[in-house]
């Protein structure tokens, strides 16, 4: 039997089970959704989190007393009088099409429905729910409507599957990157400063550096040019590129200059996107097939409006940085510029320490600008890269941009929580709008094709996957703080520094913790905030001129600081993942 059946069936005990605890509630909708099911009520009275227990033992009595769901058509005029005193039932009534309506008994509780059910109560697993939370919810969304009661469950086959999806929750709750990145100092969201905009802490902000950097390296290497470009541009130049059109859903408002003076006429815009600026860079010179293809590349911060309520985290946010590029090429070298491409990014991702991927190919959408055939060719094209590369993929049929189609990729992390960073797309769209080109052999203009990539994506995206995987305790390439020197007494200060001395001339980020706290209070906290080693310096020590190393959580011993030094040299050029 499918789980989704067991849940539905759930949704209608526990409506069966508040009927019989709460005399005169009302019946909102009670739907299956990710894990579980809920159902929203009109109750006299608030509930509180004992009520959940009381409801949930009534469910249990109501599950082991076998009832059957009895189904049955009811003509509109008699369902009405069924549901007498129902209003949100009649209203779902009145507007369901046909004459008749299907009805579901079990027990003395009647409800709408199409089914499907489980035969008997007796077929769900009494200990595989759970009842989990409470929460406020407008009768169909609509602030103009009621606010009823809804109540959350999840549910399993097995109560071992349920107490594994506690144990994940758990585990996810442990990685939250909002959490983390309270804890850890890393970036904060201010009310004063506006939902889905991040303020990077120091650490945070070192941490951000050192991703793009890395980054950035890695593409100039690869024949990349660094270009930059500015926050804000007239708006008209997004009525060309289509974004007005296409995107709009997307953009914060134009504004406009006019008051600050006459020969202002222009309206602005705040980018949503990096491309239009590239192009105008491309533009800026009559190129010939001998240039490309040309890649430019830029950290660009893009503006996105979001609604605020899927805003999360460093996940989805208002404002972010990408490693945005665009190559410009002949239509002869695209495949070959999307299989380096592709090749790069699981390079860099694989760095990161990142195994595991889900590979997506998204093709036309509905609402799409140029010609069939052009469509057709790239993703062609996208495809040929991702078998030549032998990357298994799936197809995500109209999910692709409005002026081309992608590849996207999502990271698996260590929880096996797939997470989108990747995107590289073909777009043949816009050079055309910007009439962009370059001479061919023969000495004809020709129109270029344009690949948009960004590898990590949204950089505070990529922070927030980064988090979530490692739980915080990042390798020690990306780790803000790398190392803490902790002497064992005031005695020890002094070698305590001269250790501090010795390794800062490794260009390894540290702290000295010299200050009055228990050396088991600077071990614990220097654990609690993630820091890759402690080293810490006492009589021993100072004779052997060595460190005691800590590390995850466990004493290593001691060691020759020179030794020491070598192999946190080591650990970090190689950009080892030690997990
Ligand atoms: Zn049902
Ligand atoms: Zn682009």
């Amino acid at each position: 039997m499918k789980i989704e059946t067991i849940r539905h069936s759930l949704a209608h005990i526990l409506a069966y089970a508040v009927q019989e605890l709460f005399p005169g509630t009302k019946f909102g909708i009670g739907p299956t959704i990710e894990n579980g099911f809920y159902y929203d009520f009109d109750l006299k009275r608030s509930l509180a989190p004992e009520d959940l227990l009381k409801i949930e033992e009534k469910m249990r009595e109501i599950i082991k007393g076998g009832f059957s769901f009895k189904k049955e058509k009811l003509s509109k005029s008699d369902s009405n009088r069924l549901f007498k005193g129902q209003p949100y039932k009649l209203e779902l009534i009145k507007e369901l099409p046909g004459k008749t309506v299907s009805i579901y008994q079990s027990g003395s509780f009647v409800d709408l429905c199409k089914g499907p059910h489980v035969k008997s109560t007796k077929e769900i697993n009494p200990d595989g729910f759970k009842l989990t939370k409470i929460a406020g919810a407008y009768w169909r969304g609509s602030e103009k409507n009621p606010m009823l009661t809804r109540i959350y469950g999840v549910a399993f086959k097995t109560k071992k599957e349920l107490d594994n999806y506690f144990k994940f929750q758990e585990e996810a709750k442990k990685r939250d990157n909002r959490i983390l990145g309270q804890k850890l100092d890393l970036f904060h969201i201010d009310e004063n400063i506006g939902p889905g905009l991040i303020l990077w802490h120091p650490k945070g902000a070192i941490l951000k550096r050192i991703i793009e950097n890395y980054a950035l390296e890695e593409y100039l290497r690869n024949g990349y040019q660094l270009v930059s470009t500015p926050h804000i541009a007239k708006l008209n130049l997004w009525k060309i590129s289509g974004h007005t059109e296409f995107y709009k859903e997307n953009m914060f408002p134009a504004f406009h200059l006019r008051e600050l003076g006459e020969e202002e006429k222009d309206d602005y815009q705040i980018k949503p996107m990096n491309c239009p600026f590239h192009i105008a860079i491309y533009k800026q010179s009559i190129k010939s097939y001998r240039q490309l293809p040309l890649r430019y590349t830029e950290l660009g911060t893009v503006y996105r409006y979001e609604k605020s309520g899927v805003l999360h985290g460093l996940i989805r946010v208002r404002g972010f940085t990408q490693d945005d590029a665009h190559i410009f090429c002949t239509p002869d070298q695209l495949s070959k510029e999307l299989v380096s491409t592709l090749r790069l990014t699981f390079k860099i991702l694989k760095t990161f320490g990142f195994k595991n991927f889900e590979v997506c190919l998204s093709t036309r959408p509905k609402k799409y600008v140029g010609t069939l055939k052009s469509w057709e060719k790239s993703t062609n094209s996208l495809k040929y890269a991702l078998e030549k590369l032998k990357i298994p993929y799936r197809i995500d049929p109209g999910e692709g941009v409005f002026y081309g189609p992608k590849i996207d990729i999502k990271i698996k992390d260590s929880l096996g929580r797939p997470w989108q960073c990747t995107t590289i797309q073909v777009d043949f769209n816009l050079p055309k709008q910007f009439k962009a080109a370059y001479i061919d052999r023969k000495g004809k203009k020709q129109q270029p094709i344009m690949i948009h990539r960004a590898l990590l994506g949204s950089l505070e995206r990529f922070i927030g996957v980064l988090l979530e995987h490692y739980a915080g305790a990042l390798p020690l390439w990306l780790s803000p703080i790398q190392i803490w020197i902790i002497p064992v007494g005031s005695r020890h200060k002094k070698y305590a520094k001269e250790v501090t001395k010795k390794l800062s001339v490794s260009e390894t980020r540290l702290e000295l913790k010299d200050g009055n706290e228990t050396v088991s209070k600077k071990i614990r906290d220097g654990e609690l905030q993630k820091i890759p080693y402690l080293l810490v310096v006492g009589d021993k020590e100072m004779k052997t001129k060595s460190v005691r190393v800590r590390s995850k959580n466990k004493d290593l011993g001691p060691m020759e600081l020179t030794n020491f030094i070598e192999k946190v040299k080591i650990e970090i050029d190689k950009k080892e993942i030690k997990i």
